[in-house]
């Protein structure tokens, strides 16, 4: 029984909350009450963003930029975005096929709603971010997942790609590096999906990434450059992981103009041009060298090796080293009926639940991101805490009966 008289719309009750936001809320608030929580729950980088991005933040005050931007973003900012999509990852983006938004998440959404009819099919392979799926079901798309596993380094293969498209899928969606699973497909794995791509022109793709810089053993590479796809792919980046900016919220899209112009016109309706300032000092740190950002990815590469160096040999737990991005995607099937004082672990949910409660360590569980066998664990956070989630979590498997 509601204890207000007003209804609330079929559309948000059946919103999932999102599963990273709920598990960081939960963090938070235990720490708030003086719990030493790890929270490996957001992926969040704990660096501070480089001197270059604040002085330019600093510098669109000073000049008190402060108006409305036009809605699809600066002219500045959107030149810097096609420049460095040529600089950086080989492709030919004019400014009128750019759309800034308030985050990639942001970005994402206003491709679905602008692609996705009420029944239109929508490919996401598992494990996948945790809004793709819900912002596909919100606009009424049917979404089918393809499944994959540890065995396949959580990828899928050109088989299992070419046999699940056909004429009617309108949307592909996928993060390359991924996140949540850390893995990355190389440029002669992208090849053959560019291939198979190429039979369904009808197919767009989002291509997500965010996590471009945070490529660890190879060189990243951007779908959208195999020339036979390059009008069907939608490139998403943002500013939010590679510059430790994740509260300005500036993301953006490069689409086809038609996908770029809905996009736009969505944005003019629902919340107009991105955060000014912050998209002033995005157009300069857009023209800094990336090469700047080295330290940033040393520093994460650093704390992905001492994270999986230190959980070497748990029981009852699996993962893979991660290549990118800054998760862990462990596989903690095992702990499944077994218990913890008493308290019975069915699933992914009961698993973090009580990881949390008793052993005071964040994470987000894997079902959110359609791989229930897993749990996401982010190392963007110090070493003390990283060391201290491993030990902590020894003594949580230790535990088990
Ligand atoms: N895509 C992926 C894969 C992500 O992990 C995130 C979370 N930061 C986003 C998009 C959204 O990023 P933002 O809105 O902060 O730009
Ligand atoms: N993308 C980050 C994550 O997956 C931030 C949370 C979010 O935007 O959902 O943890």
């Amino acid at each position: 029984m509601n204890d207000h008289p007003f209804s609330l719309s079929q559309r948000v009750l059946n919103l999932k909350e999102s599963a990273t936001i709920a598990m960081a809320a939960q963090a938070r608030e235990l720490k708030e009450m003086g719990k030493d929580i790890v929270d490996m729950s957001l992926g969040e980088p704990d660096l501070d963003p480089p001197d270059f991005i604040l002085n330019a933040a600093r510098e669109a005050i000073d000049k008190k930029i402060s108006n409305y931007s036009p809605v699809p973003g600066l002219p500045s900012l959107r030149k810097a975005i096609s420049r460095k999509l040529k600089r950086d990852n080989g492709l030919d983006f004019e400014e009128n096929q750019i759309v800034v938004s308030t985050g990639a998440k942001q970005s994402i959404m206003n491709i679905v709603l602008s692609l996705i009819n009420p029944g239109d099919k929508v490919i996401i392979p598992a494990p996948y971010w945790v809004s793709y799926r819900d912002m596909v079901q919100f606009v009424g798309g049917k979404v089918i997942s393809l499944s994959t596993s540890i065995e396949s380094d959580y990828k899928i293969s050109p088989l299992q790609l070419k046999e699940s498209l056909n004429k009617d899928v309108k949307l592909f969606i996928f993060s390359n590096p991924s996140n949540p699973s850390g893995m990355f497909y190389s440029e002669e794995e992208l090849a053959e999906f560019a291939k198979i791509f190429s039979e369904y022109p009808n197919c767009l793709i989002i291509s997500d990434e965010i996590y471009e810089h945070l490529c660890y053993d190879s060189a990243h590479y951007s779908l959208a450059r195999f020339k036979e796809i390059s009008g069907q792919v939608i490139t998403v980046n943002g500013l939010s992981k590679a510059f430790c900016v994740t509260g300005w919220r500036i993301g953006y899209c490069a689409a086809p103009v038609e996908v770029a112009k809905a996009c736009s016109k969505i944005q003019g309706q629902f919340t107009s041009g991105a955060n000014v300032i912050g998209q002033y000092a995005s157009a300069i740190a857009l023209e800094e060298d990336p090469q700047k950002l080295k330290s940033m990815v040393n520093e994460f590469k650093r704390r992905r090796d001492l994270f999986c160096s230190e959980l070497e040999e748990f029981p009852y737990i699996k993962f893979k080293k991660p290549q990118g991005a800054f998760y862990l995607f462990m596989d903690v099937s095992e702990t499944y009926g077994k218990s913890f004082e008493g308290q019975k672990i069915s699933d992914s949910q009961d698993f973090c639940r009580l990881l949390l409660s008793s052993a005071y360590i964040a994470s987000t569980p894997g079902a959110a991101f359609g791989t229930p066998e897993c749990a996401r664990f982010s190392y963007a956070c110090s070493e003390d805490d990283i060391r201290k989630c491993a030990s902590r979590l020894k003594t949580f498997l230790s535990q088990l009966t």
